[in-house]
């Protein structure tokens, strides 16, 4: 037995200790075979805060002959149960929404208050829906032939690996995994290396109502047990979410393999402001859709800002001021807005487009809010929100997904040009328009390459809407009933031939 508490734990420092150095497999917390562990680091203070089991093809192996075991067993139990089973879950987790919110604010440093505990919200809303799913997992009967019945009925694929990234590892996890389970598989996660404890600690809570086996993780690198996992004979189905160059590789593997596979990938998501708009809910739209709240560490963040021009200036002002308003600081403070960068690769990349825009000639770069004093905090990895002007639409900054807290606003003068530019994009996750003619702002939202456009409102991700983008920005869907139809069943045709 590892020595992690029942009760939900106030102290992250001692729960990511208590969660060190294991993998989930079989229902318990086991070392990897190899016995090798890596750092998990608080990247507010730069402190290790933990050891996680560094995972390889081994590891996969006793995680996949345990899902693939258990799977049998839990594909008999009635659809209806098994959705009662993970919306027990679901009540479990929310008891559990504070230290799930602290203990993913430690290992990614999203502020408490602004992303963290809202992300362990919406993760036990997302057990919740899919639990209510069972009896949806309904087949047909087809008009064949007089004396033969035709009907087709929804199987499960057998065992489901689900490869995560760190920015919303638990919401990413609960998308994946509540609806390959509620659907008859088992399934085996690969945690971001970055962010492998609350993820960790969700399987000891989901193990309270869940036979063993039928839910296991592991974490470590990509290559070593990521791969591994992908290709592995037994897993029958990968949902993937993380960049569009692993996804490639994932899907290179999955094609060898002929499984399905499903990709959720990165973003360049525009926004689009028309001069109509009502302008303060616009600002504040844009506030939250830029996602500094988690230095722009988001697939979905409004990174590009198209701005009619006769509202431009007023426009940037008004959100280079909102952004000074926000606190950057320690992300288990409750005063905190923004925390920090997840990782010391990913500050120095964003580091190096912030300098590229910097050095454009013609371009300003409004650097926002104040870095944190607290002595404490000297080694995080905090970095100021950057708003760019100035820049056109051949810079990396427009064209490439930074994953940081950098936002271009550029103006524009007629819908038609804007469009254009929008579309102009290898990515197409999501975007928003605002204007209160729906006349224009529907036109565009049909013509705009995305999978998911909003008018007049932020980016909100439901479990009941169908979630994912096209073009380079991913393959399939999530979220919503069709997504646990489409892509954790196959669809089977039994006929009877009764004459
Ligand atoms: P990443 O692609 O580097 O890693 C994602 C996961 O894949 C990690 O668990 C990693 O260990 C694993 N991995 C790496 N190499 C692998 C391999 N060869 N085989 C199998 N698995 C492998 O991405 P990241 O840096 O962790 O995450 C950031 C990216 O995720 C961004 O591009 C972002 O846009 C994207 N993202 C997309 C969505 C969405 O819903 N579309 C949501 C969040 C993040």
């Amino acid at each position: 037995p590892h020595p992690t508490p029942a009760a939900p734990s106030t102290d992250p420092f001692a729960l990511a200790k208590a969660l060190s150095g294991v993998h989930f497999i079989g229902g318990a917390y086991v070392p990897a075979r190899s016995g090798k562990t890596f750092a998990v680091v608080n990247p507010a203070t730069g402190a290790e805060v933990a050891r996680a089991a560094e995972g390889d093809a081994t590891d996969v192996d006793a995680a996949v002959q345990n899902a693939a075991k258990a799977q049998k067993d839990w594909a008999k139990v009635p659809a209806r149960k098994r959705g009662a089973l993970v919306h027990q879950c679901a009540q479990l987790l929310k008891e559990h929404v504070d230290e799930l919110g602290r203990l993913i604010a430690l290992e990614t440093g999203k502020a408490l208050r602004t992303e963290s505990r809202v992300e362990a919200n919406v993760v036990a809303d997302v057990f919740e829906f899919f639990g209510g799913l069972g009896s949806e997992l309904k087949g047909e009967s087809v008009p064949f032939a007089p004396n033969v019945l035709s009907v087709t009925v929804r199987e499960p694929l057998g065992v489901v690996g689900a490869i995560i990234p760190w920015n919303v590892p638990m919401l990413l996890m609960a998308l994946k995994v509540a609806p390959a389970l509620v659907a008859g598989n088992a399934v085996v996660v690969k945690s971001a290396e970055e962010a492998p404890l609350a993820v960790l600690r969700i399987c000891e809570i989901m193990n309270r109502v869940l036979p063993p086996g039928v839910f296991n993780m592991v974490s470590g690198f990509g290559p070593e047990c990521g791969a591994p996992l992908v290709t592995h004979p037994l897993v029958r189905k990968v949902t993937f979410t993380g960049s569009v160059e692993t996804g490639k590789i994932v899907a290179r593997a999955a094609a060898d393999k002929l499984i399905p596979v499903t990709l959720e990938l990165g973003g360049k998501s525009p926004m689009i402001v028309f001069a109509d708009c009502d302008f303060d809910k616009t600002v504040s739209g844009a506030l939250t859709s830029m996602r500094f709240t988690r230095q722009g560490q988001s697939c979905t963040a409004a990174s590009r800002i198209y701005v009619e021009r006769p509202i431009f200036d007023r426009f940037v002002t008004a959100m280079t001021g909102a952004v000074n308003g926000m606190v950057m600081g320690d992300p288990l403070d409750e005063a905190t807005d923004i925390g920090t960068i997840v990782s010391e690769g990913q500050l120095e990349k964003v580091r190096g487009f912030i300098a590229e825009g910097t050095a454009t000639p013609g371009a300003t770069a409004h650097v926002c809010s104040a870095m944190p004093t607290d002595p404490a905090l000297k080694k995080g990895l905090f970095i100021q929100p950057v708003i760019f002007t100035g820049l056109t639409k051949d810079s990396r900054l427009v064209r490439e997904e930074i994953f940081g807290p950098v936002t271009v606003i550029q103006p524009f003068d007629d819908p038609e040009s804007v469009l254009a530019e929008a579309n102009d994009s290898d990515y197409g996750l999501a975007a928003s328009l605002w204007t209160n003619n729906l006349k224009v702002g529907l036109d565009l939202a049909h013509r705009l390459e995305a999978g998911l456009v909003q008018i007049n409102q932020n980016l909100v991700v439901q479990a009941n809407l169908s979630y994912g983008g096209v073009k380079s920005s991913g393959l399939g869907k999530e979220a919503s009933l069709e997504a646990m139809l489409e892509h954790f069943t196959h669809k089977k045709t039994i006929m009877v031939n009764m004459a």
